[in-house]
């Protein structure tokens, strides 16, 4: 699984078995790289509310996409009665070459304040003003000692929630100081600032808070742990988000 884990052919092929058998479509929505993007959304998914699920912003990060993969495996005979939108890689290109950023050297986690990159104007343009009842962004951590996760919300956070669910598979991050900020078992919940994001562009997460979502997560599994296990740990705070959004 380590190697094939960067192959992109075989994530598409996985993801278009996946829309065979749950009846939905999977939408190429732009070409980056000469890479096809993938969209995939539920007929259920409500003009309002409902869940965004993205991987694979940052190529280095497999442990995100092959956990949102296994979780749509796992739950396509029911998918299209979930109130889903689901962006399977959002950077081919980097998952290809295990690159964080894109061929341009761009980090593209930066780039959602506008629209001058075909991936992200393509996502910024599906979800317009849609308002979810969560997005959750999956990614990983090198530096990471275990799981952790940073939430914007303005509703009752999910945060402890997925921890609990992630903690069945690998332990919390125990550090009190995460990436410069407080940490504390494993959840950040850190100051919005404006300033601070002006200087160096929006991440989808803090575009996604800004545009209404009632919870934006970014939960990170720890790089050194086992694929499988890092993929199990997103499967598990992917269920849990669902079960809480229903
Ligand atoms: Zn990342």
């Amino acid at each position: 699984m380590s190697q094939s884990c960067h192959d992109y052919r075989r994530l598409a092929a996985r993801w278009r078995a996946v829309a065979r058998a749950a009846g939905i479509r999977l939408e190429t929505i732009a070409v980056a790289d000469e890479f096809p993007i993938f969209c995939m959304k539920s007929p259920a998914l409500p003009p309002t509310g409902g869940i965004y699920l993205s991987a694979g912003i940052h190529g280095d990060e497999p442990g995100a996409t092959e956990g949102l993969v296994a979780w749509a495996e796992e739950r396509q005979n029911e998918l299209a009665e979930l109130p889903v939108v689901i962006f399977p890689c959002l950077n081919p290109w980097g998952l290809t070459m295990n690159r964080r950023s894109d061929s341009n050297g761009h980090d593209l986690n930066r780039l959602f304040h506008h629209d001058q990159h075909p991936t992200i104007a393509a996502v910024r343009k599906i979800v317009q003003l849609r308002r979810f009842c969560a997005s959750l962004m999956l990614h990983e951590d090198y530096d990471a000692e275990g799981v952790y996760l940073y939430e914007h919300c303005t509703t009752e956070p999910a945060g402890p929630h997925l921890l609990d669910a992630a903690e069945s598979v690998i332990p919390r991050d125990p550090r009190s100081r995460i990436d410069g900020r407080r940490a504390k078992n494993g959840l950040l919940n850190p100051r919005f600032s404006p300033k601070v994001f002006e200087k160096i562009g929006h991440p989808e997460a803090i575009w996604l808070h800004l545009h209404g979502s009632a919870r934006s997560i970014t939960f990170e599994t720890p790089s050194e742990f086992a694929l499988e296990q890092r993929a199990a740990a997103h499967l598990a705070v992917i269920n849990r988000l669902v079960q809480l959004c229903q």
